[in-house]
């Protein structure tokens, strides 16, 4: 039975959906005690990863609506699910803490949760995200992602793969294929390449220490990677975790998002690929979306996204050596740095 409202509004303005939920109820965690550890109430003992309904769900598969539509004022049930995984039965950390092992299962119980979600046929798009830090509005600091069934192609996803058929109807390639080979071709944005994937801090980075991972084979959805590709991803979200945490002298706020193609959407032009967004512009400084950025959606970048490469490389660096002296191999190697004329 559902407690409160959970519905979809549509934003005539800018074609968007909004997911109003109205205050819910439900017992509160109890202050001090934390729910994701083994032993809460609802984690028991014996896993290292584990999926959870979040508690406050903003979509729901039992949603009511508080009101009917009216004209341009269209609503609908907030129809979908959120799920919170739980990373590691420890109480702190980050992705680069993470035994290795228990980061490939990480990866798997991404790849579980996509194909489960998106069996569900009211189900459009599957959007694994990880929030970090208390800037970001997360007090719970057990490691944990969570990840929202949507019941339609969410904008910013609809907008790139817009961009990606383009692409490929015009120029007979995928984007970001050609998104990676210009990186590449560059180098001086490139941070760290393994067997499978390669990061960089692109061209076109909205936030200073934004991030991108592509994978160099061309595939649209999580469940579309081979077992090295997993290893592989594991590894590179281990070493660009530990580079942020290198940064500066504490642990670095982020949000990492998976960019997958739809449920139900063929588009084999879509290439699947992980974004970070960490919100520090300086050791000190945030960068905010504010006037210009949000009233606009045209972001200021304060700096050469060239020069922030340089000092995330010189951070991959002692990320790289910190990994190593806890034990832990990279699979790949730190990339790039040249300067192209
Ligand atoms: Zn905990
Ligand atoms: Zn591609
Ligand atoms: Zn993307």
């Amino acid at each position: 039975m559902a407690e409160g409202f959970n519905e979809l509004r549509w934003n005539p303005l800018l074609g968007a959906w909004v997911i109003v939920s109205s205050k819910r109820r439900g017992r509160p965690w109890r202050s001090g005690e934390c729910p994701f550890c083994p032993g809460a109430p609802e984690t028991g003992f014996g896993w290292r990863v584990l999926t959870l309904d979040n508690r406050y769900p903003a979509l729901r598969p039992d949603a009511r609506t508080s009101r009917a539509s009216r004209g341009l004022y269209e609503v609908k049930p907030g129809y979908g699910y959120c799920k919170v995984i739980v990373e590691s039965p420890q109480h702190e950390g980050d992705l680069s803490d993470l035994p290795f092992d228990d980061l490939k299962l990480y990866v798997g119980e991404l790849i579980r949760v996509t194909r489960e979600l998106c069996a569900d046929p009211n189900v459009q798009h599957v959007i694994p995200f990880r929030n970090k830090g208390e800037v970001i509005g997360v007090s719970l600091t057990h490691p944990h992602s969570q990840v929202y069934a949507l019941p339609f192609v969410p904008p910013r996803v609809a907008r790139e793969m817009e961009s990606m058929r383009r692409h490929w109807e015009e120029r007979g390639e995928c984007l970001l294929c050609s998104i990676l080979r210009l990186e590449l071709e560059e180098g001086e944005r490139l941070l760290y390449g393994n067997g499978s994937f390669v990061s960089f801090l692109p061209f076109f980075a909205m936030w200073p220490y934004e991030v991108h991972v592509y994978p160099r084979r061309h595939f649209g959805s999580l469940c579309e990677m081979s077992a090295q590709e997993v290893e592989d991803l594991a590894d590179a979200l281990k070493v660009i975790t530990a580079m942020y945490n290198s940064l500066f002298d504490f642990s670095l706020p982020y949000m990492m998002v998976f960019h997958q193609r739809p449920c139900r959407v063929e588009a084999e032009y879509f290439h699947f690929h992980v974004e970070f967004y960490p919100v520090h512009r300086e050791r000190d400084k945030l960068k905010y979306a504010a006037g210009i950025e949000w009233g606009a959606w045209t972001f200021t970048y304060d700096s050469l996204p060239e020069e922030k490469a340089a000092e995330l490389r010189q951070a991959l660096l002692r990320g790289l050596a910190s990994l190593g002296a806890r034990g832990y191999r990279a699979r790949g190697a730190p990339l790039g740095g040249g300067k192209v004329d």
